[in-house]
Parts: structure tokens; C-alpha cells; sequence
């Protein structure tokens, strides 16, 4: 098995969040936040760690060319092609949809073009067809001479997962008694790879939307039983790529306790997941927690009107 590259500094900092605690009724000492949000590469996230290992496999294999998919505000994608800039590698990534206005030029997809990434826009049709349409990019990129390497959705395999395995370390060591960590699960890798440091026991994943069977997803990378897993599915509303009112609610209350800006498909889902275990016990004072930052700022500026609009309305009430 191939080593990773290096593409930030470690660990990242463990932060006190005692104004935030305090708003949701735990102890002054109780949550702590893991900024790996603050990461040395491309605007940084928790995709930062899986990635490490996919750019020393693409090197282990000669690969010139980096591949992955996602939807068009995709932080995955985003670092993918931050990874490829640093290391001189050309990037393509494949969107479903079409180049429109309203899609293009914002949040994510104007550090895409920065990083110098290719998109090539799939089209409409179901996002489980998006594998298919990269690896036929593959094709055509090797048919063309390069020597492409395919990512996995969202970084998401149990390579990928070993960066969590060490994400998880480093908050075992800078906070021996943690009892619960809570991150957001999308692809399910940042979610696997803490079960694998951590156990099952210790770590809340709240689905964001992104996959069908959120807990046969984590428990297929982490290699345990999906009934084992503890995971929330009451922050979806909608759907993935939909704003939820009790997020915009979370994200404005992190904000204005603590100067932490989280985003509103991931994070600040989160975050509410957060609340609602407070709310119903799952969480209680005296347990050491840490809220996982995975990043996602950019991806905030791709959803600036509506965010706007609900935490405007939002602030004109009394914070809850
Ligand atoms: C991708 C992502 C997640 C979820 O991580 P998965 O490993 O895909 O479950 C969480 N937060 C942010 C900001 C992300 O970009």
C-alpha cells in the first residue's frame, strides 16, 4: 500500500467553545470544537485527510491527471483541485447539470476555476450515473495520453477513511476523555474513519442528505455492524441541497456565541444535530464533546441570498 503526501500541517487545534455550551445548557468545559476547518491547503476541510492519501496512491501509480465527482458546490472537489494544483497534477471534475448562471461563479466553483480544474458538466439525469460519466472521462483522458486517476464521491473508500483514523488519534490525544464526537455525515468516510479510532460508541453522525442508507454507508467503510452506529436523520428537511430553517438557526447561534462560521449543508447541520441530542438527552452536561468542524466555508457563498434572507428574518427574534 502506497504512503500518503503531506498536504497540511497536523494536528489541527482543539478549541473550548464555553459561550456555545453554555446557550445549549452544558458545562463551562464540556464542548470543544476540532478546527479542521483550518487547514493548510485550498481553504481547507475535513476532505484535506482523505485526500492525502488518494494524491500518494495517484503518485504511487504514475497518475498525472486527478478525477473525482460531486455536486457543483462539492468541498471535495474544491480541495481536489487544490491537491492537484500543489502537486502539479491536472484536474477534471465531473458535475452533473449543466453550466448555468446560477451555478456558475459562485462559492466552491469559483475556487474550482482559481485551482485551474476542468468541469465537465455530466447533464441532467440521476447523480448515481456520475461514476459512470467519470470513468468514461478516465477513458477518454487515457485514449487522449494522460494517466488519470479516479477518486471516489466525496473521498469516501476505506483509503480515504484512514485519514479520519488519524483525525480521530488526535483528539483521543489532546482530549483522553472525549465522550462524544459529532460530525456531519455525507459520503460517510470522516464518519467511518472516527468510528475506527474512536468506536462506535463515541461518535454521533448527523446525515446531511447525501446518501440513501447513511448507516450502511459508514458501517461499509468502517467495516462494522450498521446497528451499532449511532446516527441522526432529523437535519435532512428537504433534501441534501435544500436550506433547513433549524440550520440557518444553529450556524447564526454558533456565529454569535462564538465567532464560528459553519456551512449550511454540512456543518450546520451538524451543529443542530447537536442541539437536537442535547435536547433530547442523547448529549448531556459533564460529557466531554467535540463538534468536528469539517470546513465548508466556501460553500456558504453558494447559497448567500436564501442565508441571508432566513437569518435576517431569524435575527429580528430572539435567539432560542
Ligand atoms: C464532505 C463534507 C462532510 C462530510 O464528510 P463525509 O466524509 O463525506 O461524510 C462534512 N463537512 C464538510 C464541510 C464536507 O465538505
Amino acid at each position: 500500500m502506497s504512503d500518503k503526501i503531506a498536504l497540511s500541517t497536523w494536528p489541527t487545534p482543539i478549541e473550548r467553545a464555553p459561550r456555545l455550551g453554555a446557550e445549549l445548557g452544558l458545562r463551562e468545559d464540556d464542548l470543544w470544537i476540532k478546527r479542521d476547518d483550518l487547514g493548510g491547503l485550498g481553504g481547507g476541510g475535513n476532505k484535506v485527510r482523505k485526500l492525502e492519501w488518494f494524491v500518494g496512491a495517484a503518485s504511487a501509480a504514475g497518475a498525472d491527471t486527478l478525477v473525482t465527482t460531486g455536486a457543483a458546490q462539492s468541498n471535495h472537489a474544491r480541495l481536489t483541485a487544490a491537491a492537484g494544483a500543489r502537486l502539479g497534477l491536472d484536474v477534471v471534475l465531473v458535475f452533473p447539470g449543466t453550466p448555468d448562471r446560477a451555478a456558475h461563479g459562485s462559492g466552491n466553483l469559483v475556487l474550482d476555476s482559481l485551482f485551474g480544474a476542468r468541469v465537465h458538466w455530466a447533464g441532467e439525469g440521476a447523480p448515481s450515473g456520475l461514476g459512470r460519466v467519470a470513468e468514461d472521462v478516465c477513458e477518454q483522458l487515457r485514449g487522449e495520453g494522460a494517466r488519470p486517476f479516479l477518486i471516489p464521491f466525496g473521498g469516501s473508500s476505506p483509503l480515504g477513511a484512514r485519514g479520519y483514523v488519524e483525525g480521530g488519534q488526535e483528539v483521543l490525544a489532546q482530549l483522553p476523555d472525549v465522550a462524544h464526537v459529532v460530525v456531519a455525515l455525507g459520503s460517510g468516510g470522516t464518519m467511518a474513519g472516527l468510528v475506527g479510532a474512536l468506536g462506535a460508541e463515541r461518535v454521533l453522525g448527523v446525515h446531511c442528505g447525501a446518501v440513501d442508507e447513511p448507516a450502511a454507508t459508514v458501517a461499509g467503510l468502517a467495516g462494522v455492524d450498521p446497528g451499532s452506529l449511532r446516527v441522526r436523520t432529523d437535519q435532512v428537511g428537504a433534501g441534501y441541497g435544500v436550506l433547513h430553517e433549524p440550520v440557518l438557526a444553529a450556524m447564526r447561534t454558533a456565529a454569535a456565541t462564538e465567532g464560528i462560521v459553519l456551512d449550511p449543508v454540512y456543518t450546520g447541520r451538524a451543529m443542530a444535530g447537536l442541539f437536537a441530542a442535547v435536547r433530547d438527552g442523547d448529549i448531556g452536561p459533564g460529557q466531554r464533546t467535540v463538534f468536528l468542524h469539517s470546513g465548508g466555508l466556501p460553500g456558504l457563498f453558494g447559497h448567500t441570498e436564501t442565508v441571508h434572507r432566513t437569518v435576517s428574518a431569524l435575527s429580528s427574534r430572539k435567539p432560542s
